[in-house]
């Protein structure tokens, strides 16, 4: 009977990223997935091969933001592997009935510019809004790069002044 260090249940994002960095470590690993195709509610699939084939959705996961905050991609060298990412721009297109459309980019100039179309004041608070978003997501960064602990020192990482001043919505 083969024997393993390590048996990982599910082969989601999480089961994937476990078992590489174990791999990498020097342990055996299985990995058992009771689906055909591996990466959970992150996969990219033919969803719908009777009405659209050979179109691909992302099942669940569609925004795929945090993780270029943390080592993984880079650690475990996933672009060798054929990881590439596809950005689509504009990224959101609303037709509306009577002719008019919305377009939102990943540019913010140019979906405040966009925005700007139907309401000056929408724009300002769109450009607000996503300064508050970057702020944010600076804040809590380290968080992503540190090894779990208790939420007390993780408070004490961030710095509670700090994240105050930069969860603040609205330009200080
Ligand atoms: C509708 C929806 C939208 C989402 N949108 C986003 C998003 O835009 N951005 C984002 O970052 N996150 C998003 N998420 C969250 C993200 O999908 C999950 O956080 C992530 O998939 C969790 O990964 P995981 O590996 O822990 O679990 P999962 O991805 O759920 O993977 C679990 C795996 O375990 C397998 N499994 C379960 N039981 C067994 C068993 N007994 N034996 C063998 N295999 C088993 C399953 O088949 C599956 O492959 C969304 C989630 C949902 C539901």
């Amino acid at each position: 009977m083969e024997t393993y260090d390590v048996i990982i249940i599910g082969a989601g994002h999480n089961g994937l990223v476990c078992a590489g960095y174990l791999l990498k470590s020097g342990y055996s690993v299985l990995l058992l997935e009771k689906r055909s195709v591996v990466g959970g509610a992150a996969t990219t699939e033919e969803a719908m091969p009777e009405e659209v084939p050979g179109f691909y959705f992302n099942l669940c996961a569609i925004d795929h933001e945090f993780i270029h905050l943390g080592p993984v991609v880079e650690e475990l060298e996933l672009t060798k592997f054929g990881l590439e990412y596809l950005y689509c721009d504009p990224t959101i297109f609303c037709p509306h009935p009577d002719g008019k459309y919305f377009l939102a980019h990943r540019s913010v100039e140019k979906t405040c510019a966009e925005i700007a179309r139907y309401s000056q004041r929408d724009a300002q608070k769109y450009r607000e809004y996503m300064d508050f978003w970057h702020r944010l997501i600076q804040a809590i960064t380290p968080i992503f790069n540190a090894p779990p602990k208790s939420i007390i020192d993780i408070l004490g990482n961030w710095g509670l002044l700090r994240l105050r001043k930069r969860s603040r919505l609205g330009r200080s």
